[in-house]
């Protein structure tokens, strides 16, 4: 394993559309790898492929507070969304920032697991934010985009 260089805003890669996944190969399950890796190692609770470059709809997503509980995410598609939260949302891909997103507070998602197996996701609250905002990654779509009012400083992590 081994971490990835992530791509910021202003890199053009950040605006463009995901490709579906059709196989699992050796260099997609070391993509998945160095994700979690990366993600675990910026301490962010989500990250979408093309955050490291690579134009393929895999996310990782882990909101647990022990960092223990990684969802692999391919292909993965949003078919239920309910209820609605507002609150401050931030990005790798955007450092230091952060800004207030509405989001609905369900979501049930349908995906591929790594064995490329269908599987389905329901998250509510931050699980619901983080699976929105890694999605849209996959379209293209950063959250800077979705903020309501101006994006701020993020407060130091203490
Ligand atoms: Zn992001």
């Amino acid at each position: 394993m081994a971490t990835r260089k992530i791509r910021k805003m202003g890199d053009s890669i950040l605006e463009k559309q995901s490709r579906e996944i059709t196989q699992m190969t050796p260099r997609i399950e070391a993509l998945i790898d160095d994700m979690l890796e990366t993600m675990y190692e910026a301490d962010g609770v989500g990250l979408a492929a093309p955050q490291v470059g690579i134009l393929k709809q895999l996310v990782v997503i882990d909101v647990s507070e022990n960092a223990d509980a990684p969802i692999v995410m391919i292909n993965p598609k949003i078919v239920e969304a309910s209820g609605e939260q507002t609150g401050d949302e931030g990005c790798l891909s955007v450092p230091g920032k952060v800004g207030r997103v509405t989001r609905p507070n369900y979501v049930r998602v349908q995906a591929l697991d790594r064995n490329m197996q269908p599987v389905e996701f329901e998250g509510t609250e931050l699980l619901a934010r983080a699976m929105c905002h890694e999605i849209d990654h996959l379209g293209g779509v950063l959250y800077v985009d979705k903020v309501e009012g101006e994006l701020r400083d993020a407060r130091p992590e203490v």
